[in-house]
């Protein structure tokens, strides 16, 4: 896909890392041995048996204990046990769906959500769950004449990949992206605001949708996002699942953008090296042409990418949760270190920046303790 993006005008990009979010190529990823490597086997499995280390899987953290607005540990529930863990200070990372409950829970989120639920307020901040933003993904999918990763692997693929763990087995299937610019108006200055995921697949519907023969796909997701959405909670219940609104398409440049991104992936596409393996195109369709008939293409087909971030947003002001140092204002003893502390949802794919957020509210916790 990287060659046929050129044909968009976008310039061949050595890596996305460089400072410069532009053209097109190859994205850098966690991979290890053939296959992905998680935060927890890079970073937390090699000091497992460090002795001030504990690790508990399969705990459910359900609030903050307090010292008055000072953090002192959190209740879990582990092996049908509920247990308190004291502590000096705590560093919230269950993420940008559950940072913002675990907070409300603990009574520290907007005054009237905690009122309607009847939870004591401990710090008022408005900021808590609202902001809530996610990339929108599209696809945009075509036949393939030649084998394709959905088509079954080729025997020699299955054997490189079982002699020594490399080959298209070990892809992660969306090795080659392009960032452009497609919402009319977004000056060349400005921001992407389309990345497109090439995978050599057919991917609708999260991978839960298959179709018969070989494919790939070259989906927009929309990068520049303007529609902001809310996370509330649904009850006092610690286990059950915090109310999201999202938001999507609320706001008429997110639509524009994507309508734009799916012309634009229908143009690589259909230009050279792909053309010559095309065969005819599958999502939207041929027949899906007009405005009116892809605005209601993407908001049929959009899902999300997987990367909600902004619930607890990082800031000056009202609207902010969490300060420069990643602590939790009002409060002391409280820091997040999770997407949810981004205030506006970054132009591409959010792991490597959550895993930095991660690091850094790691290393300005150290300092304060
Ligand atoms: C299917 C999928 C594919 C993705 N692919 C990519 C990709 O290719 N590239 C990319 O850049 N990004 C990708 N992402 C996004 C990326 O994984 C996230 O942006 C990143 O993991 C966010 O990190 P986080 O620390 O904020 O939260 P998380 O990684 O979600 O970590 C939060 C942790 O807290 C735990 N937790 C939550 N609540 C509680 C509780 N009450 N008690 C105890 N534990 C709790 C959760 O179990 C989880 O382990 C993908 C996400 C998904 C879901």
């Amino acid at each position: 896909m990287a060659s046929a993006a050129l044909g968009l005008g976008l310039r061949a990009a050595d890596t996305f890392n460089g400072g410069e979010l532009a053209g097109a190529g190859l994205l850098e990823s966690n991979h290890r041995g053939g296959e992905r490597y998680s935060a927890f086997r890079a970073f937390l499995k090699p000091v497992l048996h460090h002795p001030n280390l504990t690790v508990l899987t399969g705990a459910h953290v359900l609030e903050l204990l307090w010292n008055g607005t000072r953090a002192a540990g959190v209740r879990l529930r582990w092996q049908g046990r509920t247990l308190d863990a004291p502590a000096g200070g705590v560093l919230l990372t269950a993420g940008a769906l559950q940072t913002p409950q675990l907070l409300m829970l603990s009574g520290v989120g907007p005054r009237a959500e905690l009122s309607r639920l009847n939870i004591p307020v401990r710090v008022a901040l408005d900021g808590v769950g609202a902001g809530l933003q996610d990339h929108l993904a599209v696809p945009v999918i075509t036949r393939s004449l030649v084998p394709s990763l959905d088509s079954g692997p080729p025997a020699a693929a299955l054997a490189r990949y079982a002699w020594n763990r490399s080959g298209p087995l070990s892809s992660n299937v969306a090795e080659a992206a392009a960032f452009s610019h497609a919402r009319p108006g977004l000056r060349a200055d400005e921001d992407p605001d389309i990345q497109f995921h090439f995978g050599p697949a057919y991917f609708r519907d999260h991978g839960f949708q298959t179709a018969p023969g070989a494919h790939f796909s070259v989906g927009p997701v929309l990068v520049d996002v303007h529609s902001r959405g809310r996370l509330t909670l649904a009850s006092r219940d610690p286990l059950a699942p915090p109310v999201l609104d999202p938001a999507y398409l609320t706001d008429e440049r997110d639509r524009q953008s994507l309508v734009e991104g799916v012309r634009q992936a229908r143009a690589i596409a259909a230009a050279p090296p792909l053309s010559g393996l095309r065969g005819a195109e599958v999502l939207p369709g041929e027949g899906v042409r007009s405005e009116a008939a892809l605005r209601a293409f993407v908001a049929q087909e959009c899902a999300t990418l997987y990367h909600p971030v902004g619930t607890a947003a990082l800031g000056d002001g009202d609207g902010a949760v969490v300060d420069r140092l990643l602590a939790v204002r009002g409060t002391q003893g409280l820091w997040v270190g999770d997407a949810s502390v981004m205030p506006r949802i970054i132009h591409a794919n959010t792991n490597a920046t959550a895993m930095m957020i991660g690091a850094r509210a790691a290393g300005f916790v150290a300092a304060a303790l």
